[in-house]
């Protein structure tokens, strides 16, 4: 499976605790990430991450393109409700791409452990048939 990461800055280390915590399940799948998230998430845990473009510079709307070409089968999104900075990237385009194509989407880390146990279980195996790669 392809498996997208981002996270706002005041959620990045969150990201990385839960990066480091299922490691094991995330090195099994292929990882993409806007620029620091994947850069502090690969450097903490030594996975393998396809790194774009900072959010800023628009690594979500690469993610975007991702989504859209039906290449990306999950989404983890740690925004900032509390503290999100007109400068940082809106989620809402991905979460709008993601209804559009039917990709599971994880806004916060409890979902996100959600997603990533029903990911172990083969729950989401049904992707790879609807849309093979
Ligand atoms: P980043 O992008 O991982 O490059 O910081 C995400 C964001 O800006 O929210």
């Amino acid at each position: 499976m392809n498996i997208a990461i981002t996270a706002h800055d005041a959620k990045k280390e969150l990201m990385t605790q839960f990066c480091i915590a299922y490691c094991g399940i995330l090195s099994r799948h292929k990882l993409f990430a806007t620029g620091t998230t994947g850069k502090l998430v690969s450097d903490a845990t030594g996975l393998e991450i396809n790194c774009f473009l900072s959010g800023a510079q628009g690594g979500d709307q690469q993610i975007g393109a991702l989504i859209a070409c039906n290449e990306i089968d999950m989404l983890l999104i740690f925004g900032d409700p509390l503290s999100a900075k007109e400068n940082e990237p809106n989620p809402y385009g991905l979460l709008r791409l993601c209804d559009v194509h039917n990709v599971p989407v994880a806004t916060n880390i409890a979902t996100a452990e959600a997603l990533i146990h029903s990911l172990e279980r083969g729950d989401l195996d049904w992707r790879d048939i609807v849309n093979p790669k």
